[in-house]
Parts: C-alpha cells; sequence; structure tokens
C-alpha cells in the first residue's frame, strides 16, 4: 500500500515528502483486486476519479489531456495508423481516443487486471464513451509481458499506457529494457511507441529521465512530451520512440492531419499545443543528458527509495 486511507479522504505519496489527499463525496467501488486496490470515487473537485494503489489513474474533468497527449501524439506522426496496441489502460480512455482514428482498424488493449476493465465498464462509460465494448476492440486480460512474449503481430503504434512502477505495480518489468526490447519484436520499422513515463517537475523526475534513458538504449529516436494533469499534482511526461526519424511538421500540418483524420473534435491537441508539449524545460534537458541509470530486470525502478527530493 502507497499510503493511509482516512475517512472520506484517500491519501497519495506525491514525494518522499509530500501527500495529496483525494476528497470523496462518495465512494462508488473500493476493492482489493488479485493484483491492486482499486478505489472509485467522486470527487468534489475532479468528478469521477480512479485511483489503483492510492494512486490517481484518471480523473473525469482532465483525463483528455492526458489521453490526447499520450495516443494522438504517435498517431499524428504516423498519420495513417491501422492497427494499434494499449498495454495497461483498463480505464478505457486511451481506446477511446484511438478508435477516434478513421484510419484505425482494430485496436488490441492487454490489461493484466479484468476487475479495473470490469469496472470501467460499468463506471466510466460516461467517460470512455464505451469503447471497451466497440466492434473494433479487442480487450485481452493478460501481463502485458506475457503478451508480448507469445505475439507475432506486428503494430502501428504501441501505446503503454501503465500505472506508474511504485514497488510491487505489476506494471514494474515493463519499464526494463528487457521489456522495451520485446516491443521491437512486435514492431516494423515505421511503428511509433508511446510510453507514460512517470513525473516531470523539478524534485521529481528520476523515473522519466531513467525510462527515458532506457528506452534510449533500444530506440534510435526519442522524443517526449509534457502534460499537466491537476489530479496529478504533478506534470507527467510520455517518452515517444521510434526506429526511424520522425517526421518534422510545423502547427498547420498538425492542425490538418487533425482536421482530416479524426472523429469528433479535440479539447487539448491542436498543431500549436502538439509542438509546444514536445518542448521541454531545460533542466530537463539536462537531467536527460546527465542519467545513466538503465532500468533491467535486476536493476528496477524504485519509487519510494529513489533520490526524490534531491537537487536537480
Ligand atoms: N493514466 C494512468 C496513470 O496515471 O498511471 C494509467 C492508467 S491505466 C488504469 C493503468 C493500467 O495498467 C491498470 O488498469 C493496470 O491494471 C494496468 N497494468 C499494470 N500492470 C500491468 C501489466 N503487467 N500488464 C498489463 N496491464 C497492467
Amino acid at each position: 500500500m502507497s499510503g493511509s486511507k482516512l475517512k472520506n479522504y484517500f491519501s497519495e505519496i506525491i514525494t518522499g515528502g509530500d501527500i495529496f489527499l483525494h476528497a470523496a463525496e462518495e465512494v462508488l467501488e473500493l476493492k482489493k483486486t488479485k493484483y491492486q486496490e482499486l478505489a472509485l470515487i467522486q470527487s468534489p473537485t475532479f468528478g469521477k476519479t480512479l485511483l489503483l494503489d492510492n494512486i490517481c489513474q484518471i480523473s473525469e474533468v482532465d483525463e483528455f489531456i492526458y489521453h490526447e497527449l499520450l495516443v494522438h501524439t504517435p498517431c499524428i506522426f504516423h498519420s495513417n495508423p491501422k492497427n494499434v496496441l494499449i498495454l495497461g489502460g483498463g480505464d478505457g480512455c486511451a481506446l477511446r481516443e484511438a478508435l477516434r482514428w478513421k484510419s484505425v482498424e482494430n485496436v488490441t488493449l492487454v490489461d493484466i487486471d479484468e476487475e479495473v476493465v470490469n469496472y470501467s465498464k460499468t463506471w466510466l462509460t460516461d467517460l470512455n464513451q464505451n469503447s471497451l465494448n466497440h466492434p473494433k476492440a479487442r480487450i485481452i486480460i493478460e501481463d502485458a509481458f506475457n503478451f508480448i512474449k507469445n505475439s507475432d503481430l506486428k503494430w502501428d503504434i504501441i501505446i503503454c499506457d501503465l500505472s506508474d512502477p511504485i514497488e510491487n505495480s505489476p506494471a514494474l518489468a515493463l519499464f526494463t529494457k528487457e521489456f522495451f526490447e520485446s516491443l521491437t519484436q512486435i514492431s516494423h520499422p515505421q511503428t511509433i511507441i508511446s510510453v507514460q513515463s512517470g513525473p516531470a517537475a523539478p524534485p521529481d523526475h528520476f523515473c522519466f529521465t531513467r525510462v527515458a534513458n532506457t528506452l534510449k538504449r533500444v530506440f534510435p529516436y526519442f522524443k517526449a512530451c509534457l502534460c499537466f494533469c491537476q489530479a496529478y499534482i504533478t506534470p507527467l511526461a510520455f517518452s515517444i520512440v521510434s526506429s526511424q526519424p520522425f517526421k518534422k511538421l510545423n502547427a498547420g500540418e498538425v492542425e490538418n492531419i487533425i482536421q482530416n483524420n479524426l472523429e469528433g473534435d479535440l479539447k487539448y491537441l491542436d498543431g500549436e499545443t502538439f509542438l509546444a508539449s514536445q518542448n521541454l524545460p531545460k533542466f530537463l534537458k539536462q537531467a536527460l543528458e546527465k542519467e545513466q541509470v538503465v532500468y533491467t530486470l535486476d536493476n528496477l525502478p524504485q519509487w519510494f527509495n529513489s533520490d526524490l527530493n534531491k537537487n536537480v
């Protein structure tokens, strides 16, 4: 467990020295699944909010920022994705965004926890627009590491929408070099991969810089983009990797890709936001350059024992 639970408040450890309390007007579900503690609450500020092991996964009010960036950034670089693989993402919101692409023929979502998927089908249909029951969607309940070992399909887009790699998380091994190497087996040269890579704030960017450094050992082309959802308290970084150079797109070209290829209107991303989100602040660029740690199965992420609160 990553935090203590108070009556009507759920505490989330943000850094080694800071806790955020998520107030719950109503607790819609509270359950220990086979893999994690699931809490679905009605927050007075953020609306329906899903916590796993007391860490906020999505909030009704600002999840669109996270999911538009995570899904559309790789898809815009690709610009004609047909098949998409989502690893994690059991809430169905990344799936909702992938299904907006007119070119997309099928999306496979692999989540380890059937109960997260089932609760999301019951409680979160207004958020995920019932994506988990969409005819183009295939939902597989399996550890993503195993799924990839046994898969010989190649994907245009792979999205790692996994819980943070905290101690005892079922996602821990999915942030390692071995796992990222296994993604090359299910990629072709045009494949673009986006990875939820954790916080990216001055006291707390080590997960991101280490995940990025690990990815760079496997994929020759790397970009990152930043998203800020207040429900997460801290900015998050997404790593975007590929075996081929990324297309150079200007704001107008991005705008055209969005207008011509997506169903419905986006709420966060446009040509300018796409480019702006990829402009990293100087401290983060320097931290990325300095980073030496590579996560492996023998050197797994250590969330709460890491260098949180050390100066950059
Ligand atoms: N937005 C998110 C965040 O902030 O971290 C991620 C959301 S999504 C709910 C994370 C999902 O990853 C969960 O549904 C969890 O069950 C899934 N997951 C964790 N470990 C996994 C694994 N080894 N294989 C497949 N799915 C996994």
